[in-house]
């Protein structure tokens, strides 16, 4: 790090840089060992429709708990991840996985919602994505119309030629496409004209604020808008509470993820809630109203 910012600029040295460098040295060697003895897990929220009518996907979240340290958040290792290339190693699994649980439920009976995988930007640069995905999807027997990809804002900003028609290839093939942290990244406008997407997700930024700032609740109320105009989907993300899902439904917003729905749960108790559920409420394996 210290060498990239040139000859003749010294950094003071202090405790808290070494301890800093030491958690990440750590913890990117913990994270191939952890690769190695298939130590990852995914965890899964639900996206409903904010009528309660429907499951319309759900989000799969790596998880990572270590034997020593506990659970690690992804807000702390993904960022080593990508910084060292090893989200390429941990997004195949990532990828992989999400599919292969997809395609258990598929076979179960949840064939009409669908599972949407986070990217990385360094996933979009560092390679042929349509081939990548389409492997997997191949390989697991999943069919393109069950997945969902979300890239965040900031990683859509400067997105190649080649990533653009990557991802045109795979929109063809049914696969949606997500902005996610939509909000925090300053976006140009003209992003959403050009660009390959369906899906804003609003961060959760946004949702906390709505009902205490009323400027926060119109920017919402505005991409709502947008979004009805130019066809594009809406999901909100980050609802705690019904003084939030009550503000989001009168805003316009049709999607909603969060803590009041259901916080991100495991593969086992997700399946099991869906499917029996499913018997007598049938909307929640999926009305149809997601994907259009
Ligand atoms: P994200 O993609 O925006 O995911 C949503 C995050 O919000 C998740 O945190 C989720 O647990 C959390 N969340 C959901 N509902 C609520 C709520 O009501 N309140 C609050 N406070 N939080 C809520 P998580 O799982 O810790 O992930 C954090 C971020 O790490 C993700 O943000 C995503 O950027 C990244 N991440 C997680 N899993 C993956 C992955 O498999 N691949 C990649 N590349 N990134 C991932
Ligand atoms: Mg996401
Ligand atoms: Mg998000
Ligand atoms: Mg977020």
């Amino acid at each position: 790090r210290a060498k990239k910012e040139g000859r003749g600029i010294y950094r003071i040295y202090s405790p808290e840089m070494g301890s800093n460098m030491r958690r990440y040295h750590y913890l990117l060697e913990e994270m191939r060992v952890a690769l190695d003895t298939n130590s990852f897990t995914l965890s899964f929220q639900p996206i409903i429709n904010v009528d309660g009518s429907a499951i319309s996907y759900f989000e799969a979240l790596v998880r990572w708990h270590h034997p020593a340290e506990g659970s690690i958040a992804p807000s702390e290792f993904i960022p080593i991840a990508e910084d060292s290339n090893l989200i390429l190693k941990l997004g195949d699994w990532i990828l992989d996985e999400a599919c292969r649980q997809m395609a258990a439920w598929y076979n179960a009976g949840m064939s009409k919602t669908r599972i949407s995988v986070n990217l990385s930007g360094v996933q979009l640069k560092h390679r042929s994505l349509y081939q990548w995905v389409m492997a997997s999807l191949n390989k697991i027997g999943l069919p393109p119309s069950s997945l969902m990809l979300e890239i965040t804002e900031s990683s859509f900003i400067d997105l190649s030629d080649n990533t653009v028609d990557e991802l045109n290839k795979l929109r063809n093939e049914g696969i949606i496409i997500a902005i996610d942290d939509f909000g925090t990244g300053f976006s140009s406008l003209s992003l959403l004209a050009n660009l390959p997407v369906d899906v804003l997700k609003i961060d959760k930024l946004f949702v906390s604020q709505a009902t205490k700032n009323t400027k926060y609740n119109k920017i919402i109320q505005s991409i709502a808008d947008l979004s009805k105009q130019l066809d594009l989907k809406v999901v909100a993300e980050g609802i705690e509470d019904i003084e939030q899902l009550e503000l989001l439904k009168s805003l316009g917003i049709v999607y909603i993820q969060g803590y009041l729905i259901s916080r991100p749960q495991t593969s086992a108790h997700v399946g099991d809630k869906v499917l029996k559920q499913s018997v007598s409420h049938l909307s929640m394996t999926g009305t149809g109203v997601w994907p259009p």
